[in-house]
């Protein structure tokens, strides 16, 4: 098939790369002119294990290619997939401005006969809201192709977004017509019967309307989001009967009905997609009548988490003010160089606020942490060591192999003070506090008892 994409971003780039592995003849456009050279000379322009051999196979191979030109993207193509961003708004909204444009757009520069594919994330009855603004483009072009709106939302996972989308857990495809939904999926049917060494993956494959697919993409990010905020809270009420949530959870996971995957606790979900995703679940849901309070909770809880983290590190520093302390990962998930909504940006804004020099390890991160919070005085390091030497306190922000591979000695031989605060349960407790380190995590009894920490006052929820 000729295929489009519109929006080369994290998930219309991978989207891309795939398509063309499937043997689609694909043009990827976007608007961003640096990106659009950057790719047309074979170079990815962020950080997603394995895109970079799969983008140059797709190039070298003449099945995928570049532009910024709409005309030469729409041009005889049959299905294009939106990818374009839907960030939120301060309302909580998401602002659907730039997939607006991509349907007045669809309508001035078709060629022929097109479905056009929302993959971004959007809400409810955004595809009927699409397909109005096409009929009028086109009633005012005189245009008269048949242009059709289908879903097709992207689960897909950073840092192993390649592997998702090669290898999905299932495709929901969503259309007015059942036709158009069937067309759609016929862009995959390589990919369920196999193609070259791309072994047959007959993932289960819903089709249905419009809508349904819209609300089945808010309605698993949001209950994702349910998940980790339901651990996090049992994590505290654990820290406070002396109960080890890790145990809780593989108790609680062995139950099929609720499974141990996204049953961890530590500093919250983050990254482009679970803020944004609940507060506009959040928001369609009052925008329709319904007052979801349940997501509001799931949201305040993963903000607290964060308060929660800087209340133990005052709680052994007494000040922030005045002190180095090293956040070991600044990705909001390890794999990945995203940093969007990333918790430790979070924690680096309120530490420097409250006074702290503060220190930003990442294997891959620091270009983008340089350019976000550089002009905040914080210090980058790729180097773990070198981070932690003689800082005052440690944050463990990203789970990244790099911070699992640390040892208790490499803390309490480079750490000025030997306080480590393990934001994402990444150690033994009983295994630090046994090197004499400080040592808290989340939800987990501290293994024994802290060396001169035992009457530190407990922490109050405001920093210095
Ligand atoms: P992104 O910011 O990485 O990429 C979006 C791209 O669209 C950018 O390159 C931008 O220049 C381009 N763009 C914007 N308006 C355009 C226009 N009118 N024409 C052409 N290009 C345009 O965003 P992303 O992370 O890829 O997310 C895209 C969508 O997919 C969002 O709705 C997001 O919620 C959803 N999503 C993201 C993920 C994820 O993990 N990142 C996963 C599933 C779904």
């Amino acid at each position: 098939m000729r295929v489009a994409v519109i929006g080369v971003g994290h998930v219309g780039l991978v989207t891309a790369a795939c398509l063309a592995r499937w043997g689609h003849d694909v043009i990827g456009m976007d608007d961003d002119e640096a990106k659009v050279e950057s790719l047309t000379a074979g170079n990815v322009p962020f950080y997603e294990p394995g895109l970079q051999e799969l983008v140059t196979e797709g190039v070298d191979g003449g099945r995928l290619r570049f532009t910024g030109s709409r005309t030469e993207a729409l041009d005889g193509t049959e299905i294009a997939f939106v990818c374009v961003g839907t960030p939120g708004l301060p309302g909580g909204a998401p602002n659907l401005a730039y997939v607006e444009q991509v349907g007045v757009e669809a309508a001035q520069y078709a060629t022929g006969d097109l479905i056009l594919v929302e993959k971004s994330t959007v809400p409810a009855n955004t595809g009927v809201r699409l397909r109005q603004v096409i009929q009028r483009e086109q009633a005012r072009h005189g245009a008269t192709h048949t242009i059709s709106v289908a879903s097709n939302p992207e689960f897909l996972k950073e840092g192993s977004a390649v592997h998702d989308t090669l290898y999905p857990d299932r495709l929901v495809i969503g259309a007015a017509i059942p036709s158009v939904a069937e067309r759609v999926r016929d862009a995959y049917q390589p990919m369920l019967d196999g193609i070259g060494d791309h072994p047959a993956h007959d993932c289960p494959v819903v089709l249905t309307d419009l809508q349904t697919a819209e609300l089945i993409k808010h309605a698993s990010n949001a209950f994702l989001a349910t998940k980790i905020s339901f651990i996090n809270a049992v994590a505290r009420v654990c820290d406070l009967v002396g109960a080890d949530v890790s145990a809780v959870a593989d108790g609680m996971g062995l139950d099929q009905r609720i499974g141990r995957q996204f049953l961890y606790p530590g500093l919250g979900y983050g990254g482009s997609c679970f803020p944004k995703d609940v507060d506009a679940f959040v928001h369609l849901a009052s925008s329709v009548g319904y007052d979801f309070k349940l997501l509001e909770e799931v949201r305040a809880i993963n903000v607290g988490m964060r308060d929660h983290v800087l209340d133990l590190l005052r709680q052994e520093l007494w000040h922030v003010e005045g002190k180095v302390v090293t956040l070991l990962g600044a990705a909001f998930k390890p794999g990945t160089d995203d940093l969007r909504e990333a918790p430790a940006i979070h924690l680096a804004r309120a530490l420097v606020a409250a006074g702290a020099t503060v220190r930003i390890y990442d294997p891959v991160a620091i270009p983008n942490v340089d350019k976000l919070v550089g002009d905040l005085g914080v210090v980058t390091f790729t180097d773990p060591i070198e981070a932690l030497r003689d800082a005052h306190a440690t944050i463990i922000c990203t789970e990244w192999p790099q911070v699992r591979a640390l040892t208790p000695a490499d803390f309490s031989g480079s750490l000025g003070y030997p306080i480590v605060i393990d934001g994402r349960n990444v150690f033994d407790p009983a295994t630090m506090v046994a090197a004499g380190l400080h040592y808290h995590s989340i939800g987990r009894p501290r293994g024994g008892p802290i060396p001169d920490a035992a009457d530190a006052p407990a922490a109050t929820t405001t920093m210095p």
